[in-house]
């Protein structure tokens, strides 16, 4: 079984901006972190922190961070990404619902992540599957798809 979608996390408060922080592994710190911060990344149980404002992207009880400009989805995060998988992001998907197009989009990942084909755990920097975040931009705008 891929933990991609189905994984438990435990959850932890950001120390920065208080936001609710989804535990994450180390494999997607590992295909997160730039080089050459990568090599020097200490072993421990970390967080990941979504909000596009905070500075902070990981954290671990024991105190260590990694600020989000480490990140190599640094860019797709400020631009709103939706799928990190697809290199889809949120304003394309918004445009798409208004449009009525954006049912073969979603179908679309909907499929490669039934088929094992997404990579949300090493390209989401949340290390969650980002048909997540569909479902939470649809409710943030109460579209019906
Ligand atoms: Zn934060």
């Amino acid at each position: 079984m891929s933990d991609c979608c189905c994984s438990a996390n435990t959850k932890q408060i950001c120390p920065e901006c208080g936001s609710t922080c989804k535990s994450v592994g180390m494999s997607t710190l590992y295909h997160q972190v730039r080089f050459p911060e990568n090599q020097s990344l200490i072993t421990d149980s970390y967080y990941f922190c979504p909000a596009k404002t905070c500075s902070i992207a990981y954290f671990s009880n024991a105190g260590n961070t990694i600020p989000k400009q480490h990140l190599r989805s640094y860019k797709a995060i400020q631009n709103d990404a939706l799928c990190y998988c697809f290199d889809i992001e949120a304003e394309q998907y918004l445009s798409a619902l208004k449009d009525h197009q954006a049912e073969p989009i979603k179908a679309f990942v909907m499929q490669r992540t039934q088929a094992g084909e997404c990579a949300c755990e090493i390209r989401n920097p949340s290390g969650q599957c980002c048909l997540v975040n569909f479902k939470r931009l649809e409710n943030e705008h109460n579209t019906d798809v």
